[in-house]
């Protein structure tokens, strides 16, 4: 029997004959299957394009942000993120901001007219280690290949949450390795508020205003576009309280490094002062207690290059070349403070790593006038003149005062000048027994 007779009889079998049939339509539906599976794939890798932000991204709370006032939270499926504010009164107030919920949303992009598709999903099983939350990712969807669009949303994004923080300040911290926002935006502090002697604030407001105009100055010159102040003198004398000021009057956020974050390598330093995050100024606080002079480190038989206190993993020659690496095109703005200038090493401070130096010191009369002003505006000048008279006194004081001791003797006397004049005598007394 031929191949063709023996189709021929199997075809006749019944039984044989429904068996076909339906293998042959199963194969059918899977080819179809198939097909549409692949023609899905192709429209989605051509005519597709997708965003996806993870948790861990600087961006992801502004896209949330920007979601969300764009109605998606109209949607019943809702979220909710809590946030403690600390008003200026000392008082902590909550405020409960909607968010879109986990899941799908569709919503059109008004000035693209664009119909955008938003997944919010998390994954239960990871953990994003920095933040200790779950790991979540958005993923933007739409039709067309749509680069641009997205880059713009992402910018309008960023900006729409600087509007949002506007008179507020971002604190990002360094934690594990990348820049991370530290607590809710706080109210700036007016710059007026912290009290510094003549002129002092004023000149390194304008040095830094000046800075933030010179990009092209620094360009043309093959200059690396960066400028680093130094701020030293005792505790208690408004250093960390200045630059706090300065970087909320300037619209600027506050990135604060700490040296001796165990955590921190050399490597980890370099790439976080390459990637600081767009209008931030750098902090470096007590830099002295980071380390220690490599004077001090010679004379005391360790090497240089372990010179840094504690378990911190950095060497001074890594803080150095960080210090000197490639600077985003922004520019960079960077401030140190220590207590003792003295025990700082000359690289660490020499002109292009340190380019203005400037001396907080003890309190002047100046200084003492216009915090007691600032306490007590009802106050007349004859109670302002004692004020001064009593606390510069050289009878009654060492003349040492910082403006944080000054602020903590006059918020014991709320009730007015009268009242922190009868006890002045007193905690002069107190003040030199200590
Ligand atoms: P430093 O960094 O010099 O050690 P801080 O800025 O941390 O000092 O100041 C400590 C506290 O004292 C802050 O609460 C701040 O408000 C207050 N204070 C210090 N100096 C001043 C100042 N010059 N004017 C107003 N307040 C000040």
């Amino acid at each position: 029997m031929g191949a063709m007779d023996i189709l021929a009889s199997l075809s006749e079998n019944p039984y044989f004959g429904a068996g076909f049939g339906l293998f042959g339509v199963g194969a059918a539906a899977s080819i179809g299957r198939k097909s549409f599976q692949s023609m899905v794939l192709l429209f989605k890798r051509h005519y597709v394009t997708t965003l996806e932000i993870p948790v861990n991204d600087r961006s992801y709370q502004w896209i949330l942000h920007w979601i969300t006032i764009r109605g998606a939270t109209k949607t019943q499926h809702l979220s909710v993120r809590t946030a403690f504010n600390e008003l200026d009164s000392g008082r902590v107030k909550s405020r409960y901001k909607l968010i879109p919920s986990l899941g799908t949303h569709v919503f059109r992009h008004e000035s693209s007219g664009t119909w955008i598709k938003i997944d919010r999903t998390r994954d239960q099983h990871q953990t994003d280690i920095i933040g200790g939350v779950p790991w979540e990712t958005v993923t933007l969807t739409t039709i067309g290949k749509r680069r641009q669009l997205f880059l713009d949303i992402l910018e309008e994004a960023r900006l729409e949450a600087g509007k949002e923080h506007a008179g507020k300040m971002i604190t990002y911290t360094c934690a594990s390795g990348d820049w991370r926002q530290f607590g809710e935006a706080k109210t700036n502090r007016p710059l007026t508020s912290v009290i510094l002697d003549k002129n002092v604030a004023e000149s390194i407001v304008q040095d830094v205003q000046e800075f933030l105009k010179s990009s092209d100055w620094y360009q043309d010159r093959g200059i690396p576009y960066r400028r680093g102040y130094l701020l030293y003198g005792p505790p208690g004398c408004g250093k960390t309280s200045f630059i706090m000021a300065l970087a909320g009057h300037l619209d600027h956020s506050l990135c604060i490094l700490n040296l001796s974050d165990s955590t921190l390598t050399d490597d980890r330093l370099a790439q976080r002062l390459a990637d600081i995050p767009q209008d931030s100024i750098v902090l470096l606080e007590d830099i002295d207690a980071a380390f220690v002079s490599r004077e001090n480190a010679r004379n005391s038989q360790e090497s240089t290059e372990t010179a840094f206190q504690g378990l911190s993993r950095l060497t001074f020659s890594g803080l150095l070349n960080a210090l000197d690496g490639a600077t985003s095109s922004e520019g960079r703005i960077l401030f140190m403070t220590t207590n003792y200038r003295n025990r700082l090493d000359e690289a660490l401070i020499r002109p292009g790593r340190i380019d203005v130096e400037q001396l907080i010191d003890w309190c002047t009369e100046h200084q003492i006038r216009a915090l007691f002003k600032n306490f007590y505006p009802e106050a007349n000048p004859t109670q302002q003149a004692q004020f001064v008279e009593g606390l510069l006194n050289p009878s009654e004081t060492n003349r040492s005062t910082s403006p944080a001791k000054i602020q903590s003797f006059l918020m014991l006397h709320k009730s007015g000048p009268k009242e922190a004049l009868e006890n002045l005598h007193e905690w002069n007394k107190s003040m030199r027994a200590t």
